[in-house]
């Protein structure tokens, strides 16, 4: 049986959702949820795709409170407590997390898990170490590529060569998800000195990552320094590693992969005098590790590593590889409660059953 999403996402959802059929499922565990944070008012979206990771105040809240309602919130210490000690957690557990550290998790998520009185895992990278302000690479790159002038695209650097067309979209999108997984086969410095090469040429304006940061700009695309991670540490919230500099792990050479690991739980503990014991592995997508990257943050001292996919109440949860829900801005409140209460796990696996070809 093949089940057409669109039936699903606008239909069956929300009449299942209604039903209260989700939250009724035996189902039990630990679903985990990933965000990336919160669109500052004021920011125009330049990409559905781009900025489709993160959700508006109003859904972030409309989404706690249904979890509020039909599962328990937990905190991030009880799920280290279960990790470590087999402490016993509810029976219907979720857990927020929410990757990059991007500034808005301080000025606009905050906030609401505050109001919502709830506690979330923040992955923050290396950059979030230091008191000057930077910005995701990749989010540098998909800018300068969405906003730089059409034509033809050649590009020797650092010894990767890229050629392209940017006339559309479409051209400008595959040229920056080639260069992502390139770049990241360069260590954090020559990957840096790369995309130094192309603003000359790409990025007319200022970096937007240095402006005022109570700019919708800077809100979206600043990451966290070291200072604003102490803001949300004393708010009761908790950090855990996302890399030192946020590459695709699986494109490095292992013993890059592995400093990236490791010395991003080092660089984050003297920063923060807290301990680090959980990992999110960066994009986090089936084709961003690999077995051997998998390994990494056991050997580095973590206690729990996470992907960015799966997930849902049920599912099975190796400690080093566990599934994530990813919330998209996308996602309406019935899509997000099938997936958190593991319907939509279920439904895959019956799918799958059910249709060998798939
Ligand atoms: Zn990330």
């Amino acid at each position: 049986m093949r089940i057409v999403s669109p039936l699903l996402k606008n239909l069956v959802y929300p009449l299942l959702s209604e039903g209260g059929v989700f939250h009724r499922t035996s189902a039990s565990g630990i679903a985990i949820v990933t965000y990336h944070g919160v669109v500052p008012p004021g920011y125009e979206l330049v990409d559905a795709a781009f900025d489709g990771n993160l959700v508006s105040a109003d859904m972030l809240r409309r989404q706690l409170r249904l979890l509020k309602a039909h599962y328990d919130v937990i905190a991030p210490e009880d799920f280290l407590a279960w990790r470590q000690i087999e402490q016993k957690l509810p029976r219907r557990a979720v857990l927020l997390t929410c990757d990059d550290g991007l500034l808005n998790c301080l000025t606009d998520m905050l906030p609401v898990l505050q109001d919502e009185n709830v506690k979330c895992l923040f992955f923050v990278t290396g950059a979030s170490a230091e008191q000057s302000r930077s910005m995701l690479w990749y989010e540098e790159l998909f800018l300068m590529l969405l906003k730089g002038p059409a034509g033809p695209l050649e590009v020797s650097s650092e010894g990767i060569s890229v050629g392209g067309t940017l006339d559309r979209r479409d051209q400008r999108q595959a040229v920056w998800w080639d260069l992502v997984k390139r770049l990241s086969q360069l260590d954090a410095t020559r990957r840096a000195s790369f995309i130094y090469s192309l603003r000359d040429r790409f990025w007319a304006n200022a970096d937007p990552a240095f402006g005022d940061p109570s700019s919708p700009t800077c809100r979206r695309y600043g990451l966290l320094t070291c200072s604003e991670v102490r803001q949300l540490i004393s708010a009761g919230m908790s950090i855990g590693s996302h890399t030192l500099s946020h590459p695709m792990l699986s494109q490095l050479p292992p013993g890059v992969a592995y400093e990236e690991v490791a010395e991003s739980r080092t660089r984050l503990e003297v920063a923060f005098n807290k301990r680090v014991w959980a990992f999110a592995y960066p994009f986090g997508d089936p084709q961003s590790v690999t077995s051997r990257v998998l390994a990494m943050p056991q050997e580095a001292g973590y206690q729990a590593a996470l992907l960015n996919f799966g997930g849902g109440l049920g599912s099975a949860l190796p400690p080093y590889s566990l599934p994530r829900i990813h919330v998209t801005a996308a996602m309406s409140l019935s899509e997000l409660e099938a997936h958190v209460s593991g319907f939509y796990t279920r439904l895959r696996l019956h799918g799958r059953r059910s249709t060998p070809e798939q």
